[in-house]
């Protein structure tokens, strides 16, 4: 049962996020008795919020893994206490040897250039975040790394500060997310501390900030981002962000912030094609020397679609189920595995979405595939490109080449329009999540 336990943490790290998991699992530990899996929390708070919050998904990972219905309970005592914050270093020959990290905000050790897979989705942003490595503050200032939930762009920006503290150790980095910042802002609002908040901000060298379009439509901490990045820009500091769309469609932004972010380097990540996905899905496995067959790894490409924050997970479920049972990875165990978890997805085709496309808008499919430029056309097709980009997962090239032989960027274009449609107009975004539902039904 113990053995069970460790085998289910690494999905429960998936499952409720890094920081729920340094926060609420790790500290227990975990005793078996005949009833089940007990498992030892360090207070009653914590056991209220655990059964609350995790104790579902706990229980059905614990079954998921073991194959039968598993009993958890929970008791007080005999865990770990909660990781603190690392204390203050004792002597000043300990503060030397410490591990360089960021002054502000942690990094995922993992997360390194090295580890990070570059194929035609993701290249122009790994090269322009090794550019910045190389050399921050001179160029691609401020540089701006966007694209959908899962592609990667954490990792991206977690390998560019190790990069840069492994060059340069005295560096001060500071890489949180547009969240911590807005929490940090309000705690040190609320403390009466802002000239501090202020003094440290502005001592770093490299700011990244994760996700910022988190600040939309939170005007106080956009007001004091605006001052930070000012004060950081006007001293040729490098400033570094990401965000799940470009900066132009982020509802909610400022306008002089927007312009900021625009005057930079902008780079997108779009979703891996089925064959990047396969090299990732092998990495991940050899990373973690998980003997995975081809004809599986092909398997959890085709079932955990565009997301590689999913295929992971697959991933995970089907190496932690195996390493329970004590049985090599094969086609019948993935199956098992996944099953009750990831959808089985449709593979759907483009001549599909042309299909379903044109019904919609009362055009022919021949209408789509037209050099017409008029409105009524011009943005049905946008949107069949989109939808077969992203719900029907086919490259760039190929949806050229069935659009009537067009060039490929007008494809990539294409999706970049209608994602930004989608973000700033909800009756579209409305229209695609319709058309993509009825493609994959
Ligand atoms: P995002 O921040 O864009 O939502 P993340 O950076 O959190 O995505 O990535 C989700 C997961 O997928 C992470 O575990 C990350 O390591 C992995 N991942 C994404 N893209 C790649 C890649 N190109 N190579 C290796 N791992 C990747
Ligand atoms: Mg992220």
């Amino acid at each position: 049962m113990v053995g069970l336990w460790s085998a289910a943490l690494p999905l429960l790290r998936q499952q409720v996020g890094e920081r729920n998991f340094s926060t609420w699992i790790e500290p227990i530990r975990c005793a078996s008795d005949e009833e089940g899996v007990r498992l030892e929390v360090p207070s009653r708070f914590f056991q209220d919020w655990i059964t609350r919050h995790f104790l579902p998904t706990i229980r059905d990972t614990l079954t998921l893994l073991a194959g039968q219905p598993c009993a958890v309970r929970t008791v007080i005592g005999g865990a770990l206490p909660p990781k603190s914050r690392p204390a203050a270093p004792a002597s000043s020959e300990q503060r030397v040897e410490a591990p360089r990290g960021p002054r502000i905000g942690q990094l995922v050790a993992h997360y390194t250039f090295e580890t990070f897979v570059v194929g035609p989705s993701n290249e122009i942003a790994y090269r322009a975040m090794q550019e910045v490595g190389a050399a921050p503050g001179r160029r691609f200032n401020p540089a701006v790394v966007h694209g959908g939930v899962g592609l990667g762009k954490t990792h991206l920006i977690n390998g560019l500060a190790h990069e840069v503290l492994r060059r340069w150790p005295r560096v001060r980095v500071a890489c949180l997310s547009g969240e911590s910042f807005m929490n940090i802002l309000i705690s040190s609002l609320r403390q009466d501390q802002m000239a501090a908040f202020r003094d440290r901000f502005r001592q770093v060298d490299l700011l990244i900030l994760d996700d910022v379009q988190f600040l939309a439509g939170k005007e106080r901490t956009q007001e004091e981002f605006f001052h930070t990045f000012n004060a950081l820009y006007g001293s040729g500091k490098q400033i570094v962000l990401t965000s799940d769309k470009p900066p132009s469609a982020i509802a909610g932004l400022e306008e002089r912030l927007r312009s900021r972010f625009e005057g930079g380097m902008i780079a997108d990540i779009h979703p891996p094609t089925a064959e990047m996905r396969f090299a990732i899905v092998h990495a991940k496995a050899d990373r973690q020397s998980i003997q995975l067959p081809d004809d599986v790894a092909k398997l959890l490409v085709d079932r955990a679609g565009p997301s590689v924050r999913e295929l992971e997970g697959a991933l995970t479920r089907v190496a932690a189920t195996a390493a329970v049972r004590g049985v090599p990875i094969t086609m019948a165990l993935a199956e098992a595995a996944l099953g009750p978890y990831v959808p089985m997805r449709n593979t759907v085709s483009v001549e599909a979405v042309q299909e379903a496309v044109s019904q919609h808008f009362g055009l022919t499919v021949g209408d789509l595939k037209s050099h017409r430029r008029g409105r009524d056309v011009a943005f049905p097709r946008q949107v069949a490109m989109y939808l077969s980009r992203v719900t029907a997962e086919a490259s760039f090239p190929s949806i050229a080449e069935k659009f009537g032989g067009r060039d490929h960027s007008t494809v990539m274009h294409a999706v970049r329009v209608i994602e930004g449609r989608r973000a700033t107009d909800k009756k579209i975004d409305q229209l695609i999540s319709v058309l993509d539902g009825q493609l994959r039904a």
